[in-house]
């Protein structure tokens, strides 16, 4: 095994031939404002020879970041407005968001909370802060699920996540721990015996929301790390980013669909990209994004399809912006297109 260090400046950027000298300048201009880090694993998947390489484009910094559009926010998803206390976003009825730390083992440059996370961020919740975090939950009984994020909460150590499972497995009202996080991918050696323990210890039903974006992202050590977690009996779905120059490509797409499914890990969100500061090279318009999707229907397996989403500025929560294949005629007749691009009505005319 090569002893591959994990990347965390700019120096260590040049170091390991990841970056020029000469883009210096302008990698320290963005290092002072967005946190840098890249794993051993991570280091190890890109391809040096590639300039366009799609791992490289998620976590090496690119000057482009320097480029903020009017429309872009600190806040994309208005993670503010729906925060009742420290740590807690409560959005919908059902389900809060336990925003537990804001540290990552790797830090994508086309982050949503890229203002929060890092280590100039929000930092991680303190025993007071997270007493509170508990109450709150514990006062709302209409809370049926907490979802840990962040950040990403599989950087906690056992020990920590142990506390946090016990605490939420005495609350009757929560059914359900989700996490979201990427740390099957980037750091697969970290999902072990403790680690899936401290999963467990709530004894509620625990699903893990697995954040890749592209096929080569799913190695075999990282497919081994979801095997242990899927066989300890927690269920995973996807969630996936579409990033131009990473799989706004329905091939890709769906190589990296049927490597989820193949994983155990069924496809779940496709996100359209946020409005985060300096992430515009990552946009694509939503036309596009819904040709690719919809291209997906007759080309895979019905397991493979995720549900492409856009979260709606301003914290008003999520939409699906898979493209309509329905129409109305009026009289209460359709237009149905299928995956071909045919026309058909419903109900058919005899
Ligand atoms: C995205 C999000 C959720 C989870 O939404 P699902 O559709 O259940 O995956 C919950 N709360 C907040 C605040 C969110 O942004
Ligand atoms: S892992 Fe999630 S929270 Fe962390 S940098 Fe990537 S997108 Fe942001």
């Amino acid at each position: 095994m090569n002893a591959v260090k994990s990347v965390k400046s700019v120096d260590d950027l040049v170091k390991a031939g990841l970056a020029a000298p000469a883009d210096r300048a302008a990698l320290d201009e963005i290092a002072a404002r967005y946190a840098i880090a890249l794993t051993p694993a991570i280091t190890r998947l890109i391809d040096r020879a590639n300039p366009d390489d799609p791992i490289a484009r998620q976590f090496v910094p690119d000057a482009a970041e320097l480029t903020v559009a009017p429309e872009e926010r600190a806040d994309p998803i208005g993670d503010h407005a729906h925060s009742p206390v420290e740590g807690i976003v409560h959005r919908y009825p059902d389900r809060v968001l336990l925003k537990a730390v804001h540290v990552c083992p790797v830090y994508c440059r086309f982050c949503f909370r890229r203002e929060m996370v890092g280590p100039q961020g929000l930092g991680t919740l303190d025993a007071t802060a997270m007493e509170a975090a508990f109450d709150y939950i514990r006062n709302h009984q209409e809370i049926w699920e907490v979802i840990l994020t962040g950040g990403d909460p599989l950087v906690l150590s056992p020990r920590r996540l142990h506390e946090i499972m016990e605490a939420l497995g005495k609350i009757a009202h929560v059914k359900i721990v989700r996490f979201h996080t990427r740390v099957p991918v980037v750091d697969p050696e970290k999902i072990d015996a403790g680690l899936m323990s401290a999963l467990k210890a709530s004894g509620k039903t625990v699903y893990i929301a697995l954040h890749a974006n592209h096929p080569r992202e799913l190695t075999a050590e990282a497919r081994a790390a979801c095997a242990r977690l899927v066989d300890a009996g927690i269920a995973m779905v996807s969630q996936s980013v579409l990033l131009k120059g990473v799989n706004d490509d329905p091939d890709v797409l769906a190589e990296l669909m049927k490597a989820f499914v193949e994983t155990r890990v069924k496809p779940y969100y496709l996100h359209h990209p946020d409005l985060a500061p300096g992430t515009g090279h990552f946009r694509l318009p939503i036309e596009e994004g819904q040709r690719i999707v919809a291209a997906l229907r007759g080309r895979i397996s019905g397991l493979c399809q995720p549900t492409y989403i856009l979260d709606i500025p301003g914290g008003h929560g999520k939409a699906v912006v898979s493209g309509s294949t329905v129409r109305t005629t009026g009289d209460g007749c359709y237009s149905v297109s299928d995956y071909r691009g045919g026309e058909h009505s419903y109900p058919p005319a005899e």
